[in-house]
Formats: C-alpha cells, sequence, structure tokens
C-alpha cells in the first residue's frame, strides 16, 4: 500500500531517488541523506505501516526481517565486528521525524549510551 505523499513510499517506489544498498521484495535499504554515523542506514517496509506501534501479530515478523537485513548490510559495510546501533524511534517523544516505519542502522564511531 502506497499512503499518499509519504517520503518513504515515494523513495520505496523509485519516485525519489536514494542510495540503495539492499532490496528484496519486502524491504528496502538506503543512506540516510543526514548521516549521523560514517555508516548510516535506513532499512524499511516497502509497505506502508506508520510507526512500530502500529505492528501486530500479522506484521510483526516485519522486525526480524528488518534486522536480518541489518546485520547482512554491518557485515558488507565492514562495521559488523567493531559493533552498530539500530534504532527505531516510535512517534514525536523519540524523536520520529517520518512517518513511515523505519530502522536506523548506525556504525563507524562509537555512541553513547545512554542516548540523550
Ligand atoms: P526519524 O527521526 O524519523 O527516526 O528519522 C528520519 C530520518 O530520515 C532522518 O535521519 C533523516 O535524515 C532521514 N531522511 C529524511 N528525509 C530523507 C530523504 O529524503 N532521503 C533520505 N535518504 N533520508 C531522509
Ligand atoms: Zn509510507
Amino acid at each position: 500500500m502506497t499512503e499518499q505523499g509519504c517520503l518513504f513510499c515515494r523513495i520505496a517506489n523509485k519516485e525519489i531517488p536514494a542510495k540503495v544498498v539492499f532490496e528484496d521484495s519486502r524491504i528496502i535499504a538506503f543512506e540516510d541523506v543526514n548521516p549521523q554515523a560514517p555508516v548510516h542506514i535506513l532499512l524499511i517496509p516497502k509497505k506502508h505501516i506508520e510507526k512500530i506501534s502500529d505492528l501486530t501479530k500479522d506484521n510483526a515478523d516485519m522486525v526480524g526481517h528488518l534486522v536480518l537485513a541489518a546485520n547482512k548490510i554491518a557485515a558488507e559495510q565492514g562495521i559488523r565486528d567493531a559493533g552498530y546501533r539500530l534504532t527505531i524511534n516510535c512517534n514525536k517523544d523519540a524523536g520520529q521525524a517520518v512517518f513511515h516505519l523505519h530502522m536506523h542502522l548506525m556504525g563507524g564511531r562509537k555512541f553513547a549510551w545512554p542516548p540523550g
């Protein structure tokens, strides 16, 4: 399903260009336009899901699919052994700015914990 006017649906549909690093039938991964780390990739379902709190039993396996793809990309990008962070921001307090579910894969530097 394509949500009208959704930025990430438009990237998934190739209506807006992005540097795609991985794609299969269910998901697509591309470089973040404003990277916060040397490696900063966004992984999204092709189907529009607004946010992680909207997942149900019927589509919760999407998270595992995104994580396995992120692990594969991390290995390809050479950051698997050094470490990386996977982040999903849900709604306003977490800083979600684009309301199409996405997982951040970030690496290539050290990250503070706890996050700000
Ligand atoms: P959020 O804050 O919603 O978790 O993260 C949204 C992310 O999308 C941000 O890191 C932002 O830099 C990225 N972003 C926003 N617009 C675009 C775009 O048009 N193309 C790409 N590749 N990334 C985008
Ligand atoms: Zn969308």
